[in-house]
């Protein structure tokens, strides 16, 4: 690694970490974004649609994330394991009482509810409900490295993507 990304590492407070995230990385770089921005306080829980292994499990942990399996079914009936992890018991606990158990949906309500614990933007949640993926002025690549689609004109999504970049760069150049 070089002497200037260790450095940036430092500025974010990563150093401590660096071993888990790529063990995560490694898993996916999305999982490891996922749970450097939830570490680092910008979303409140993150979803993960699968089950995780011990491992990977433990390097949340360490990271300082409580984890939770959570089961849904789909239309079929056919089970689905999700993962989530939140720095704070109460967002898994609103987490596990609403969705807990439950079909997996779609409806408006839960859209409002899924964006306030993973930290979106009201006003992108609205839009996106009103009309998904509604032309947007970001740029593909900022656009890309975000987990809401970004409501035109947003007041809120360029005061964000500074620290998603930032994160980001230094997630892709760990190793
Ligand atoms: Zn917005």
């Amino acid at each position: 690694m070089s002497e200037k990304s260790s450095e940036g590492n430092l500025d974010l407070g990563l150093q401590n970490i660096q071993d888990d995230l790529l063990v995560l990385k490694k898993t996916d770089l999305e999982l490891a974004f996922l749970a450097l921005l939830t570490c680092k306080g910008l979303k409140p829980l993150s979803r993960w649609e699968k089950p995780l292994a011990d491992n990977e499990l433990v390097s949340l942990q360490q990271i300082s994330l409580l984890t939770k399996k959570i089961t849904r079914t789909v239309k079929t009936g056919k089970e689905v394991i999700e993962t989530v992890f939140s720095l704070s018991p109460v967002y898994i606990k609103l987490y596990e009482q609403q969705f807990g158990d439950t079909p997996i949906d779609k409806s408006a309500e839960t859209q409002r509810f899924e964006g306030f614990l993973f930290g979106y933007p009201p006003c992108c949640i609205e839009q996106y409900i009103r009309k998904p993926y509604a032309a947007n002025n970001l740029e593909e690549k900022d656009q890309k490295i975000l987990f809401h689609w970004a409501c035109k004109n947003c007041k809120v999504t360029p005061l964000l993507l500074d620290s998603y970049r930032s994160f980001y760069n230094v997630l892709s150049n760990l190793e």
